[in-house]
Parts: C-alpha cells; sequence; structure tokens
C-alpha cells in the first residue's frame, strides 16, 4: 500500500491512521467479495465496531462510496469492451452484461451515455451560485422548525369527511383502479420519465443506503460526505458529484402550513392523503409533476433534510414526493431506520434494495428495533383516555357527522369498552401469554363488530388523526415533538388500530401477553424472518457500532441461516495510544452486587463507599468520576442507605456527589458545571444508571470522566412482562429443535437463556463504559467493580479495546496504586 497513493487511502479527507485503513479495507474487500460472488449462499455481511472518536463514519463514506465508483468504472470499461467486440462480430447481445448496462445502454451506444453524464454534470454546474445562498444556515434551520408548530386548528377540521358503506366500495374500486392505471403508466413510464427527468436516464448501477436512528446522526452524515474529494468514474467528467439524497419523513418534509400544523407524524400522513385526495389537491403536489428543478438543485452538492424543506418552498414542489422522484440517479441515500426495517415502508417508498449496499449505523440496538417496528402495545390507560375522549368528541361533534361515521364511532367504542373489560378481568401479573386472541371477544357480545371492518373505516376515513389531536387538545398533551429521535411516540388512536392490525394479522413469529401498565402487547420473537430479505436482496449489508459486542447475540438472533464464514467481524482498536486508558476488574470474595445482596448493608456501606472514598483520593480532582449503577431501584438503595448513615455527606465534603433519579431533575448540567469550572478545587462525582438518560448518546469526554466505575452487573429484570416472554420462547426453541435427549434439553434451555442475558447485559456495560474515552487525546481508568467481571463467559463480552487493556491487578489497594501513577503520568497538575 502506497500512503501517498488517494486510492489507497480511499479518498479519504485527513491523513487515515492504521486501524481507519483497516476498517476501510475490510469493507471494500469485503464488497468485493460479494461483488466477485452474487450468490446468497456466499455473500457475506459485515459487523463492525468502531469505537465513538475513531472516525466512524468517514471510514464508512470513504470505503463504500470508493468501491462504489470503481465498480461503476470497472462495467462501463468492461462494457465498452464487450459494446465493441459485440459490434464487430454483430454478435447477440447475451453477453456477460449486468444487468443495469442492459437495461440502460441496450438503445444507445455507450459513449452517447457518457456523453449525457458529461451533459448533466455541466447541466448542474448552471446557476450554482444562486443557490447555496438562499439555504439557510444552521441556526436559521432551527428556527423554520419552530415556526411550522402550534397553528391554531379550527373545530370544523375535527369532522371527518361523510362516510358510509358505499365508500369502502369506492375506495376499494380506487385502489384496483390505481393499481391498474400504474401498471399502465410503467409500461409507458420510460418515455414519460425522460421527458420530466432528465436524471432518470442516468441510473446508477448500485446504490448505498444509509441508516441511522437519530435525525442528528443522519445530518451528521450529509456534513462528513461533503469531505473527501472522490475522482469520477469516468475520465470524460472532469468532477462527479456524489448525487446524495436524504429521504425523511412529510413530519419533516410537509412545506404546507394547512396540513404540517398537525402536531405527530401520522396526523400530517392522514392530512396529507386527504387533502391529495379532495378535488384541488394540495397545491405542492401533481401527479404528473416534472420534480427536475427539484432533483437538479438536490443533487448540485450534498444537502441535507432542512435544506430539501428550503429548496421545495422555493420551488413550491412539495419535498418529500419529489425526492422520491429523484432516487434513480441517487447514489448515496440516507434514511432512518423505519424506512429501512419495515418491508411495507419500503414497498411504499419504492425503495429497491436489489444489488445495493445496505450501511445500518448504531446497530447495537438493531435487534431491539426490529422488534419494536414489528410489535405494538394498548395499555389500560390509553383505552381508557382514549374511551373518555371520543365519548367527548361525540357529544361535541355528533350531530355534524353523517350517519356513516356515527355508527362506526360507537362502534369503535365499544370496541375499546371490550378491551378494558378484558384487561380488567384477565390481568394477573405481566408475562401471561395470551394463546387465544379470540378470547377478547368471547362473552362479550361482540358479534355485531367486525374488526376487519372497523380498521378498513379508520383507514379510509382518515378520522383518527382528528380524533387524536382532538383528544390531546382537551388533556393539552403535547409530547410527540422530539424532533431528534425517529422513533417518535404515537398518538393514542393510531396505538390502538395498529394493535387493532396486529390483532387481525398476527404473525406466528410473534406472541400476544399481558404486561405491565396493565396493558396488552404484541412482541415480535424471531427478527431474523424480517431480516432475511434485506440481507438476500442487499449485494452486501454492514452493520456498524461504536459498541457491538457482544457480536454473536447478532449472529444468533438476526441471521441463524448464515454460515459462520459468511459474517466478517471486526473491531478496531481505539485509536487512543495504549497507556491512555487503563481497564480494572476487582475481584474479591463476596463482592457480588447480585439481586439477593441488594439489601447487603456490609457491602453498600462499607466496601463501596470506601471503595469510593479511596477513589476521591486517587483521581484528580479536575477530572470526574462517573459511577453507573445496574437499576434506579439499586442506586436509590445506595443513597437512601448512605445518606441514613451520614456516608453522603462525607463523601459530599470530599467531591460533589450528583446522582440520577427516575423521576427526578436530569444532574447533568450542575455536574459538568462544577467540573468545567477553573475554580473549583472540590471535583465531583456522577451517579447514573445503566440504561438511564446518561448512559447512551451523551460525551463524557476528557474531565467530564476521567474514573468510569460498572458497579455490578446491569441484568435485565427477568419478570418484566417480555423477558418473561422471551425466555419461554428460547427454552421451547431448544424443544422444538430436538437436538438433544429430554433429559439434556433443560440443560440446553438453561445454558441459551443464561447466555442471552449475558449478551443483553454486556451490551449495556459495553455502551455505559464507552462514554469515557471520545477522541486521541482523551485518557481514562475504567473500573469493573464486581467479580462476576473476571468470568471468561462476561470478559469475553467486552469491546475488545476495554478488555485488551484489562490490567493484572484484582483488588483494591493495589488497583488504587495504578490508578494514582496512571494519572501521575498525565501530568494533570494532582
Ligand atoms: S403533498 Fe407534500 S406538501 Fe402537500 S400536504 Fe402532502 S406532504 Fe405536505
Amino acid at each position: 500500500m502506497d500512503p501517498n497513493n488517494d486510492h489507497d487511502k480511499f479518498y479519504h479527507p485527513y491523513q487515515p491512521y492504521d486501524i481507519q485503513l483497516d476498517l476501510m479495507k475490510c469493507i471494500y474487500n469485503t464488497l468485493q467479495f460479494n461483488n466477485n460472488n452474487n450468490s446468497t449462499d456466499n455473500k457475506k455481511i459485515c459487523i463492525l465496531e468502531s469505537p465513538t472518536g475513531t472516525g466512524k463514519t468517514l471510514s464508512l463514506i470513504c470505503s463504500t462510496v470508493t468501491w462504489l465508483r470503481d465498480n461503476k468504472q470497472h462495467l462501463l470499461s468492461a462494457s465498452l469492451q464487450s459494446n465493441e467486440i459485440d459490434t464487430d462480430s454483430d454478435s447477440d447481445s447475451e453477453s456477460d452484461e449486468p444487468d443495469w448496462v442492459k437495461e440502460s445502454f441496450q438503445n444507445d451506444s455507450l459513449n452517447d451515455k457518457i456523453d449525457q453524464f458529461v451533459a448533466f454534470e455541466s447541466h448542474l454546474n448552471k446557476n450554482i451560485n444562486n443557490i447555496n445562498s438562499l439555504l439557510p444556515q444552521t441556526n436559521l434551520k432551527k428556527k423554520l422548525k419552530s415556526s411550522r408548530i402550534d397553528i391554531e386548528i379550527e373545530d370544523s377540521e375535527f369532522i371527518p369527511t361523510p362516510y358510509n358503506d358505499t365508500t369502502q366500495q369506492q375506495q376499494d374500486n380506487k385502489t384496483i383502479l390505481a393499481n391498474q392505471v400504474k401498471s399502465l403508466l410503467n409500461k409507458i413510464d420510460t418515455s414519460h420519465n425522460n421527458n420530466n427527468n432528465n436524471n432518470n436516464q442516468l441510473h446508477n448501477p448500485v446504490k448505498i443506503y444509509f441508516a441511522s436512528r437519530t435525525h442528528s446522526q443522519l445530518n451528521q452524515f450529509a456534513n462528513q460526505l461533503s469531505l473527501p474529494n472522490f475522482p469520477s468514474s469516468f475520465k470524460q467528467l472532469q468532477t462527479e458529484r456524489i448525487k446524495f439524497l436524504p429521504l425523511a419523513s412529510k413530519k419533516q418534509l410537509c412545506i404546507n402550513p394547512d396540513v404540517n400544523k398537525w402536531n405527530s407524524l401520522e396526523a400530517i400522513n392522514d392530512a396529507c392523503y386527504e387533502l391529495r385526495h379532495q378535488k384541488g389537491g394540495c397545491p405542492f403536489y401533481k401527479v404528473d409533476r416534472d420534480t427536475s428543478p427539484f432533483t437538479d438543485e438536490v443533487f448540485q452538492s450534498i444537502h441535507d433534510i432542512e435544506d430539501l424543506y428550503t429548496i421545495g418552498e422555493k420551488h413550491k414542489m412539495c419535498p418529500y414526493y419529489a425526492s422520491r422522484d429523484a432516487l434513480p440517479g441517487v447514489e448515496v441515500i440516507t434514511l432512518p431506520y423505519q424506512y429501512l426495517l419495515s418491508e411495507t415502508t419500503r414497498k411504499a417508498m419504492k425503495l429497491d434494495l436489489k444489488n445495493n449496499i445496505v450501511v445500518i449505523d448504531e446497530a447495537h440496538n438493531l435487534i431491539d428495533t426490529i422488534n419494536n417496528i414489528h410489535s405494538s402495545i394498548i395499555s389500560l390507560n390509553d383505552l381508557k383516555v382514549c374511551q373518555l375522549g371520543l365519548q367527548n368528541y361525540l357529544t361535541k361533534f355528533k350531530l355534524k357527522l353523517n350517519p356513516g361515521n356515527r355508527v362506526n364511532l360507537l362502534k369503535l367504542l365499544k370496541l375499546l369498552s371490550i378491551l378494558i373489560d378484558f384487561i380488567t378481568k384477565n390481568f394477573t401479573k405481566p408475562g401471561i401469554p395470551i394463546n387465544n386472541i379470540n378470547d377478547i371477544f368471547k362473552d362479550n357480545n361482540a358479534d355485531t363488530l367486525n374488526v376487519f371492518n372497523l380498521i378498513k373505516y379508520i383507514n379510509v376515513s382518515k378520522v383518527a388523526y382528528k380524533i387524536d389531536t382532538y383528544i390531546k387538545s382537551l388533556t393539552n398533551n403535547d409530547d410527540d415533538n422530539n424532533n431528534d429521535n425517529n422513533i417518535t411516540k404515537k398518538p393514542t388512536l393510531f396505538k390502538i388500530v395498529s394493535f387493532l392490525t396486529s390483532l387481525t394479522n398476527p404473525s406466528k413469529e410473534g406472541q400476544f401477553f399481558f404486561d405491565v401498565g396493565p396493558s396488552i402487547k404484541y412482541m415480535l420473537l424471531e427478527p431474523s424472518k424480517l431480516f432475511e430479505p434485506i440481507i438476500n436482496d442487499a449485494k452486501c449489508v454492514i452493520l456498524a457500532g461504536g459498541t457491538m459486542e457482544p457480536m454473536d447475540e447478532f449472529n444468533d438472533v438476526l441471521f441463524p441461516q448464515l454460515k459462520r464464514n459468511q459474517i466478517v467481524q471486526y473491531s478496531c482498536n481505539h485509536i487512543i495510544p495504549d497507556d491512555n486508558l487503563k481497564t480494572f476488574i476487582v475481584n474479591e470474595p463476596g463482592l457480588e452486587f447480585t439481586f439477593a445482596n441488594r439489601n447487603n448493608l456490609s457491602l453498600i456501606n462499607d466496601t463501596l463507599f470506601q471503595f469510593y472514598m479511596n477513589l476521591c483520593d486517587n483521581v484528580p480532582r479536575k477530572g470526574g468520576i462517573v459511577g453507573f449503577f445496574p437499576s434506579y431501584q439499586f442506586l436509590g438503595n445506595v443513597i437512601n442507605n448512605w445518606k441514613r448513615n451520614g456516608l453522603f455527606n462525607k463523601i459530599n465534603n470530599k467531591r460533589s456527589l450528583f446522582y440520577e433519579s427516575k423521576n427526578g431533575k436530569d444532574p447533568l448540567n450542575e455536574y459538568a458545571e462544577i467540573i468545567n469550572d477553573p475554580s473549583n478545587e472540590k471535583g465531583a462525582i456522577l451517579f447514573a444508571v445503566v440504561g438511564g438518560r446518561l448512559s447512551e448518546g451523551i460525551n463524557f469526554q476528557d474531565n467530564l470522566c476521567r474514573a468510569i466505575v460498572m458497579t455490578g452487573l446491569p441484568y435485565p429484570n427477568l419478570l418484566s412482562g417480555e423477558l418473561q416472554i422471551k425466555k419461554r420462547h428460547l427454552e421451547m426453541k431448544v424443544e422444538m429443535s430436538n437436538k438433544t435427549k429430554p433429559d439434556d434439553q433443560k440443560q440446553d434451555a438453561k445454558i441459551v437463556v443464561k447466555n442471552f442475558l449475558d449478551n443483553l447485559c454486556m451490551k449495556a456495560v459495553n455502551q455505559s463504559v464507552g462514554r469515557s474515552i471520545r477522541h486521541i487525546n482523551d485518557y481514562s481508568v475504567i473500573i469493573l467493580f464486581d467479580s462476576r467481571y473476571d468470568r471468561d463467559n462476561i470478559k469475553n463480552k467486552l469491546s475488545h479495546w476495554v478488555k485488551n487493556r484489562i490490567q493484572p491487578q484484582r483488588s483494591t489497594t493495589p488497583l488504587m496504586v495504578s490508578t494514582k501513577l496512571f494519572f501521575k503520568g498525565k501530568n494533570t497538575g494532582h
């Protein structure tokens, strides 16, 4: 490898570290392998761990886009040669050309096609200066968002359009007709699209789909994508722009103030649907739209979601639908998890993963996310709120509703009371399965209710968002405006509809059961079935994250059908020098913070207290100490005991002690203020809870955390309904596998369940301790304060960069000596 060769560096905008180069090589080689072995039996998938601060996003971008451009160049030159040979020999077109070449190039010479690419780039060059000045700067973008809320909704807007029995029939007919028209249009679509949208001729052979969890992570990807300078795929092109499109929901992209005033995504979707199907429709949307001015502008440079909104406003064109028209010409697409992970959404959005690259970032929670997207829950409280709200709604608007709406809403009211009755009478404790869902309707005089028809009514009438917004206006409860998280709370009536849909169409991979609340939950138990089509379709799936250990969980739960040699696991070391991090495991007799030991006062008031007192003496005052605890209950117990015995004050006198509580104030700001105050000589400690507000997404960099302590092992609560059901499911799987004799099955099931719980626990530990080192110059000590961390089955599930730095000291006294020396070496003025 030549360090001065840009291609060998994957056009990384900076001088990449060795670990970044290794990671990029791993990705590039896997893509190349899959490209050469295009069979599902051999296809490899990547699981990559690259700790925060090691430039993961840039490594992903540089390796995949370099491969994309190489591949395009390779396909083109291969096709040019084959074209010349074909022309000479006049052979038929049954060549080895890839499908995209056959489809895109069959009627034109390839040189003509290259001319089109060149012409398209020069077309994009025009007016480029006019555009960027129109786009809002970051601060303005935020204001722009907030100006889109809090517009008053008139009473008349809560009333659905008249509904009657024929409305459904008309709707069905419309759907049939629409499908027929669609299929006819598809046949003549090539010429139609070519007239309207120049870029659609320029299909890209392979696209990269990059999915992440939050809006800010997707915008961060867009920012980083503009940093590298990739060469063009063809020598005839001086520069070739990356055709990038960030996909987003109507909540982020709707530019119609009459629609985007509704405050949930579900409401905006329904209001948009209703408006588009009314006479006059939405002024920003036309079926035979020519969206090329929008697409041209989007492709001129790298734009984020807020830019798309502005470009749509400028052209008076709905950015949500115009984005969909831009898809054929796109090379790189960012999208929220839901768009990628739900087959229904993929189909609705026309996202074709076939032969494309799928990168899933922040994938440590992928299994939970797939389960959540395909699960539904209703609580007794939701049902009661909805029942009361619907009663009020009917009282207020009854005379304005036509009979079709009135009758169906009364049926909905009846269904709500049946569900309320069922939960009230049958809930005993969380985790009890409901094996026959028809029991809900038994003995309830429910024969006049047809749940299918009721769901159809709600879907067709689009009444849910009106009632839901009305109910919300009564309670003044606006909790849906979480702009940084793609997974927002569903409005109550939509939750009920989604539950009813699971009820009428349960998958055999799921289970209904009673959960806390009380509530009824439908939970997906086999996410692999829903992930399999993604693996089968995509050229390559890459799962990436800062903390991906224990990686075996992905193999077992998400792709059990793959052979071991099809899974490329790669765990980066950290970019920090070796001596910037020390990991200690304290393994002393009796040091086990188990559930049984939760009230062991000697452990809490002597061992734990004394440990923190010593640590305060050995970590520099300027450096914060962050202590993680397995649960709010555990931490509350420690704090209460220490307060009762005056121990809290003793520690608090040494360092200001802040702690997280379930419903209390967030202590982070006050803690950070003390740490960042140069005149403060006392320093501070912050106690937080694994899985709590401070364990994910918060950077404890530099002095905010010089020592991180994990007290106990954060095993999930086995008594929770979800875990009971999952445990039972795993046990049944072992039984049904028939691999062992019945006597051994119990033992095998125990091992499987134990491994499952260990994985959950260690995933949470890795997430929490990963908060402490955030960049190359950062340094810290990690202390795992429980003897069980020394067991191989636990230790081996730690992130590699943490495990590789485990120190030989196993007891508190030598640990403290070593810690003191560690910080002396860092010259912190301690
Ligand atoms: S078509 Fe677009 S702009 Fe119009 S209401 Fe729907 S999302 Fe909003």
